[in-house]
């Protein structure tokens, strides 16, 4: 039998997009010829995305879930808990936005078939403003200096993860991470593909600089810690360049005499210092942060309910399906998470 195949998308604020989304989605995955589930995970969305999944998993409940989280928790929080209720061989993420064309998703899909375990993306003309292609650039050289992770566009979310490395990353416990480098880290033979990559369909980036800077520090910090160790080497250097001038101002103090000059290049080198100084208190305080939310071990994301019938994938566990299946227990984390969902479950259908 062949591989069955489960499609990952967060959706956050997406309403004008969507009904576009389903539109192509659908046929793209029913035109592969697969047993397939997309899984919706609703990040918290005020508008009307919550509603719109709801609708089409109304009318394609035998292929669709919809995991509803309480609050917004980020797009790789909720491609996590995408992966938690999983059930494919395959897991496919994709944005909703229709930057990723889901007729890609074939290529991938056969990347697969031939043995890769993860297969990344590259996008072929990358379709953003200026300035997020010549970030990105910038980040994706200095993430590959600092880290093992090798993949040539990390931006791209059209990627696929075999089973073994879902259930590699759902043992995973980690509160700030970057789903695509961490299925790299477990990857036996990742291979990459290029693919298609259009402007988004409708709406706006849910990115902000902020969020984007939050976002490749998480990326930095979560796979390497090459940043501090940048400042260690600098303060190596520096100890060692100011330890010859002090010798140099001894020697010439013995054989000039007294002397006072470069008050103001004193205050250049003063303040240069002082400025990384700063920045290295920083970069520690970003680990530091992340230690601190690491072990306080509150939950990811909290779901507050999950639309499911016998998704697509038959898990062979029952003969005869009941309408709603039990979900597949999620990480230890979500134990009370579990709660809520039996509240808000409405139970099988009469
Ligand atoms: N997204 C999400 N939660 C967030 C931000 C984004 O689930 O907090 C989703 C969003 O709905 C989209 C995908 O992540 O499906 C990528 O977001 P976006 O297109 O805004 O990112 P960009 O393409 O600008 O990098
Ligand atoms: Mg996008």
């Amino acid at each position: 039998m062949s591989a069955t195949i489960s499609i990952i998308i967060p959706v956050y604020n997406e309403e004008a997009g969507l009904a576009a989304l389903f539109e192509r989605l659908y046929p793209a995955l029913d035109g592969l010829g697969r047993q397939y589930e997309v899984i919706f995970v609703d990040d918290g969305s005020r508008d009307r995305s919550a509603a719109l999944l709801r609708e089409q998993f109304n009318r394609r409940p035998e292929s669709t879930r919809v995991v509803l989280l309480t609050r917004n928790a980020g797009q790789h929080m909720a491609i996590l808990a995408g992966f938690a209720h999983s059930r494919g061989d395959y897991v496919i993420t994709l944005d909703a936005d229709l930057q990723n064309p889901p007729e890609e998703i074939g290529k991938l899909i056969a990347a697969m078939d031939q043995g890769a375990d993860y297969v990344g993306t590259v996008r072929a003309r990358r379709h953003d403003v200026y300035w997020r292609k010549a970030a990105s650039r910038l980040m994706n050289r200095i993430r590959e200096r600092t880290t093992q992770i090798r993949i040539t566009d990390q931006g791209c979310m059209l990627r696929g993860y075999h089973r073994t490395i879902v259930d590699a990353i759902n043992r995973c416990v980690e509160v700030s991470t970057f789903v695509p480098a961490l299925g790299y880290t477990f990857a036996r033979h990742p291979v990459e593909v290029e693919v298609a990559h259009a402007g988004r369909a409708a709406g706006q980036s849910k990115y902000s600089i902020y969020r984007l800077i939050r976002l490749n520090f998480d990326l930095m910090t979560g796979f390497s810690v090459a940043p501090l160790q940048v400042f260690t080497m600098f303060g190596i250097l520096v100890s060692l360049l100011s330890l010859a001038f002090v010798v140099d101002l001894a020697i010439r103090r013995l054989f000039v005499g007294p002397e006072v000059q470069g008050v103001f290049t004193l205050f250049g080198l003063a303040f240069f210092f002082i400025g990384v100084l700063l920045v290295s208190v920083g970069v520690v305080g970003e680990y530091v942060g992340r230690i601190y939310e690491q072990v306080r071990q509150r939950p990811r994301y909290t779901i507050s309910a999950i639309l499911e019938e016998g998704a697509g994938i038959d898990t062979g566990e029952t003969a005869v399906r009941p309408a709603v299946l039990p979900a597949p227990k999620p990480h230890p984390e979500l134990d009370h998470t579990e709660m809520l969902r039996a509240e808000h479950d409405p139970g099988p259908a009469p």
